[in-house]
């Protein structure tokens, strides 16, 4: 789309999921914020006219190009932010280094210690000041001036893209990452780190947020960051919270240059007051934004979904669960259906054996039952799809519920999705089991109890999170550890993503309760008791994906296995 310069750019389309209904917030420095209703991204609509964002990234645009003594300050910090964010990739990536790109390279501080650390650089600014200070400062080192898409790099050079405090400024985040895809080796990785609207100080400040300004286009979050990824191919995503380095006194000069109301005076007073050497000490905190690593994945023709299936003495409907299965057909996604048999006894194993060789079907065989929770862990691990989505063996829920629920996991909407029972607008759907209407009272007043503390203990306003029918991006498993073997494996993989930051959204699905006697096999008062313990644990345990990949590398290296959780938790 070409625009006269002094036009503003208005958006048609949501830039993650294309929906096309947005949510006025609030104007910003003369500029409308909006939320897509669809996906929650929040930006600028329109955006800034080409003649107004040149207007902004003047000469001196970045801050401490005035004094000597200024931009020394504003140096050291960049410099100890890079070993920052340095540190925190080794994590993620290994120890090794390569090839790294780092887009918004400004005049070279990430890159300078980037090569210290053993890094082949190249680096893409937008200013020509800075690419030329930047080239002075490596040796050797490439730097390129203009736009990333007019430098016409070669595709699959780099093992590492670095942008730091850059996808917010472009105008299409996602032309923009498919661009980074590109160019990115296969399972290279990519390091954001951006501001949050998600973070405290987003939340606390409100619309007098340091981070709206008229040349930051696109607010991302925990939420819409990694869907934007996901749907420009990158996958193995970790959310951390944006660690920099800061002074007071780089804090000061940023406030005394986008000033504030109410904070600039109260840090000028509080510059009187302070110890000079108080005032130049380097602190680590958790500042406005969030750091976001993930990796390059293959493009698949159309996305897969793994359908898990656990079956254990389920011979009534199994067969008519799978054939319906196989019959499905969904729009534009293909599917693995990946069965976990636990060697029934009824029969259901025979019958699983015949779907052996199906093209659709993996064949789990297990030697001997160890709860559903196993059988799905089993699953999950075999699972190759995009998404993934649990079906019991039993015909409790229906089959054509599959597309609802699936619609907008694949438009980008949200993540996770629970197919509700009694959720929704549906406030009288409650379980019934025929001629039992104290056992439905007792059943209904323990669904109430835990739905209840579960929204309390999580934040979450959920009618139903029980539901077996969950529908997720496999990508969201990614880093998580899971040791429940039984139905409590249920609330574990619900918390965990939950706590991971994949908030589930609810739709509402069919359902048909089966009595105990039609064999559910929920034990009526041992099991809720494991559910409470359960939730107790989960609310408290102790999930740090982040630790988890690193681990992997330390094991990597002494040939050991990937230990569990808790083999970790039990380190010193
Ligand atoms: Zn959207």
């Amino acid at each position: 789309m070409n625009h006269p310069s002094t036009e503003r750019h208005p958006a048609k389309a949501c830039h993650v999921c294309g929906g096309a209904r947005f949510y006025y917030l609030f104007s910003a420095a003369d500029y409308r914020v909006v939320r897509c209703d669809d996906c929650g991204l929040v930006f600028l609509n329109p955006q800034p006219s080409d003649d107004e964002l040149a207007r902004i990234y003047s000469a001196d645009y970045f801050l401490g190009s005035n004094t000597e003594k200024s931009s020394q300050a504003v140096r050291e910090i960049k410099q100890a932010t890079a070993r920052l964010y340095l540190s925190e990739i080794s994590r993620y990536c290994g120890p090794e280094s390569g090839h790294l790109l780092e887009i918004g390279c400004g005049d070279g501080d990430f890159l300078v210690t980037a090569q210290a650390a053993g890094w082949r650089v190249t680096g893409v600014d937008y200013s020509a000041a800075a690419c030329e200070k930047a080239r002075q400062r490596l040796k050797p080192g490439e730097v390129f001036c203009g736009e990333l898409q007019s430098a016409r790099l070669e595709a699959e050079q780099f093992d590492l893209c670095v942008i730091s405090d850059v996808i917010e400024h472009v105008r299409s985040p996602m032309d923009f990452l498919k661009e980074i895809h590109r160019l990115l080796k296969p399972g290279g990785a990519l390091f954001i780190a951006t501001p949050s609207i998600g973070s405290w100080s987003a939340r606390l400040m409100r619309q007098k947020w340091m981070e709206f300004k008229a040349e930051h286009l696109t607010y991302f979050d925990p939420q819409t960051l990694p869907t934007a990824l996901f749907k420009s191919n990158f996958r193995e995503v970790i959310v951390e919270p944006g660690w920099k380095m800061l002074s007071f006194d780089y804090v000061k000069m940023h406030f005394e240059r986008f000033p504030v109301r109410g904070v600039t005076p109260v840090l000028n007073f509080l510059a009187r007051l302070l110890p000079q050497k108080m005032k130049q000490r380097h602190r680590r905190i958790v500042a406005s934004g969030m750091m976001v690593f993930s990796r390059k994945a293959e493009v698949r023709p159309q996305p897969v979904l793994s359908v898990i299936v656990p079956a254990y003495n389920e011979e009534k409907t199994f067969r008519a669960l799978m054939e319906t299965l196989l019959c499905k057909e969904l729009t534009g996604l293909q599917m693995e259906i990946i069965v976990v048999e636990s060697n029934s006894t009824d029969g259901t194993r025979e019958l699983a054996l015949k779907y052996r060789d199906h093209p659709r079907v993996k064949l789990i065989l297990e030697e001997q039952p160890r709860g559903k929770g196993f059988a799905v862990r089993t699953g999950l691990k075999a699972a190759t799809g995009d998404y993934v989505l649990i079906q019991d063996a039993d015909l409790e829920y229906d089959l054509e519920d599959y597309d609802g629920l699936l619609e907008p996991l694949v438009a980008g909407r949200t993540a996770f999705a629970l197919g509700s029972r009694h959720g929704g607008r549906n406030v009288w759907k409650m379980r019934q089991f025929t001629g039992q209407h104290g056992l439905s009272l007792f059943v209904n007043l323990g669904h109430w109890f835990f739905t209840t503390l579960i929204n309390v203990l999580f934040w979450q306003r959920l009618r139903d999170p029980f539901t077996m029918f969950k529908v997720f991006r496999r990508d969201c498993l990614y880093a998580l550890e899971f040791e429940c073997d039984r139905f409590d494996f249920d609330f574990e993989l619900l918390i965990k993503l939950i706590r991971k930051g994949c908030h589930p959204i609810e739709l509402p699905v069919n359902y048909r309760s089966r009595s105990f006697k039609e064999g559910k096999k929920v034990r009526m008062f041992r099991d809720p008791l494991n559910w409470l313990g359960a939730i107790a644990w989960l609310r408290f345990a102790n999930i740090d994906p982040m630790k988890v990949v690193e681990h992997k590398y330390s094991v990597d290296q002494t040939g050991k296995s990937f230990g569990s959780l808790k083999d970790l938790n039990h380190k010193p």
